[in-house]
This record gives structure tokens, sequence and C-alpha cells, in this order.
């Protein structure tokens, strides 16, 4: 089943009626801890919450102002998890939470991009992603991308943005020969019905199941942040996409700021104070052992055991002369 979500991304309130509802047990985070709680599952005719699937998490919302728990696709029907009991076949106004689901547009979105221009360019096939809370990543299938590539892939896919590029999503009986044309992707295999194709104009086709943008304009920006070696030789790919990218950016600008402080410095001093600060600390822990006689004294490893603390007054002051001296420098 296609629902009323997919083929209205934008959407964000919709009207139907209750099929079915019956208590049930549910796992949901709370405090980040998972809790099993007692809640009702039901279904409606038809929703505008989607149901997790095609590696973008489910949706969140109310339904006549009760909260939405979970939302699980299963086989033909969106499940609903909610706080309370609705009645069979009374008409009712699901709301969504419009935050959530549009930043889970904004990152499905850009996978897609990220994925086709890193296959187009370099023909790193994407294995799987992660649309995780912060930052997600794009399991790569190749042992490495070097900088060099990583640049020209984030270039290549902010361009497309610029360009204002639209996307399209057509659906498709299974049996369609046009679909043999398509790459298959990420679609769950418990979808019924007719299949759906993500089209990026000019860019990617693909099948989907999942929300998506109608316009790239609508991601803003792209920020591809790091690689890491991930498992049986793939690389995986960090990235950030639509208001995550402000969201980080301002993140790393608290953090700036507040180093500014700390360090008595301005950003571009921060990894040279910081590389000389552990280069003194190290010295400093050298020499502390060798005037209390620690265990390790004169090594690079000091124990923290030292025989003669009858010297302390000698180590203290060692320690305040270094001290002054990364203050008068800062
Ligand atoms: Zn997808």
């Amino acid at each position: 089943m296609v629902f009323y979500c997919q083929r209205h991304c934008y959407d964000k309130k919709y009207t139907t009626n209750v099929v079915s509802c019956k208590p049930a047990k549910q796992d949901v985070v709370v405090n980040g801890k998972k809790k099993k709680i007692d809640c009702y599952e039901t279904t409606f005719e038809d929703t505008v919450m989607f149901p997790e699937g095609g590696g973008q998490p489910d949706d969140r919302g109310t339904v006549e102002g009760i909260p939405v728990l979970r939302v699980q696709r299963r086989g033909g029907d969106a499940v609903h998890y909610l706080e309370k009991p609705l009645e069979v076949g009374a008409i009712v106004t699901q709301q969504i939470d419009w935050d959530r689901r549009h930043d889970h547009m904004q990152q499905h979105s850009a996978q897609h991009l990220i994925t086709a221009v890193a296959d187009a360019m370099y023909g790193y096939a994407t294995n799987s992603w992660y649309l995780a809370e912060s930052i997600s990543y794009i399991e790569l299938d190749t042992t490495k991308v070097s900088t060099a590539e990583i640049n020209t892939i984030e270039e290549t896919v902010n361009q497309r943005i610029k360009d204002a590029t639209p996307v399209h999503i057509e659906e498709y009986d299974a049996t369609d020969p046009k679909l043999r044309e398509i790459r298959t992707r990420g679609l769950p295999d418990d979808v019924v019905g007719p299949v759906r194709v993500v089209t990026i104009e000019g860019v990617d086709a693909n099948m989907c199941c999942g929300t998506h943008v109608r316009n790239l304009a609508d991601l803003q920006a792209i920020k591809l942040l790091h690689t890491e070696k991930g498992k049986a030789n793939k690389t995986l790919l960090y990235f950030v996409a639509g208001a995550r990218v402000l969201r980080y950016l301002g993140e790393c600008v608290s953090r700036e700021r507040q180093f500014n402080i700390l360090l008595h410095s301005c950003s571009s001093d921060h990894l040279r104070l910081v590389e000389k600060i552990q280069k003194d600390l190290k010295s400093m822990m050298i020499w502390l052992c060798e005037i209390l006689e620690g265990r390790g004294g004169g090594k690079s490893r000091f124990t923290g055991k030292v025989t003669k603390l009858g010297k302390r007054g000698e180590a203290e002051k060692y320690i305040l002369g270094v001290m002054d001296n990364h203050k008068t420098e800062s």
C-alpha cells in the first residue's frame, strides 16, 4: 500500500477514520532508556504519518491530541501506537511533528543525492545508510575515499542544490518493464502494492518508500564531515544536510568561543596551543617523577606512585612555574 504521507510529503494534517484499536505493549525510549509501556495499537483508513522504512525512521505526532509513540509498517498496514484508545469508526485528525519529518526528508533526499553522485563520479556504490539523530552516514563499497574525492562530491551535490533541481515521485505497477531500468535500493521486503520511484531530475532515479523534498533547494546545503573505516572493506561517509548544517555550525561556533576563553586565544591558534599544552604536560609528568622519585621517573610513562613526598614543595613550585609560563604565552 502507498500511504497518504507518501503521496503528499508536505502535508502535516489529515482526517481519516479509525479501522482498529486494541491494547498493546510497545518499546519506547524514555530519557535514553528503553522501556516497555502499555498503549493502543491503532490502524486508520490511511495515514499522514510515515511508518519506518527505507532507512527513514517513523514519524511522531498526535491523533485528536493523543501522542503517537511509534508507527510501524506491517505488510500493507501502518500500525500506530497511541497513548490512549480511540473509538473504531470515529473520524479523527492526525497531525505530524513536522520538524522531525522535514528533517528526515532532508537527510533522506540528501542521501539519495550523495549516493548518486558518489556512484556516477567514482563508481562507489552505496550498500546501506543510517539516519541518526544528529549525524548520518552512508556505507560506500570502497576501502577509501580520498579528501579530494570528498571535496568534489560535496561541491557537486551543493551545485545540484544551488540549481534548485526538482524531485519527482512516481508510482509503477510491480510488473512494469520500466522498473528494470531503475536501480533497486532500500525498498523493504514487506512492501505491497505499487512501487514508488524517486527521481532527482538529471541525477538519479531510484525505488524508495520514503518521503522526500520536492526540490533540492529545500535541502539548503549538504556538508560531508569525514570518513571512517567500515566493516568488510567498506567506508562510512558522514554527512549533515538541511537545518542540521546550521545546527552543527552553531555547535562548532559555541565550542570555538569556549576554547577562545579557555585558551585566551583566537581560533586559528587553538591547535598550536593544545599541542603545546599536551607536550608540556608530558614533560611536566616526567620531571615530577624525577623530583618525587616516582616509578617511571625519566621515562615517558608516569605511574602515579611516588616515594618521596618530602619534595612536594619543590614539585608544586615547578608546576606553578609551568602554568605561569602558559598564561604569559597565550
Ligand atoms: Zn530512499
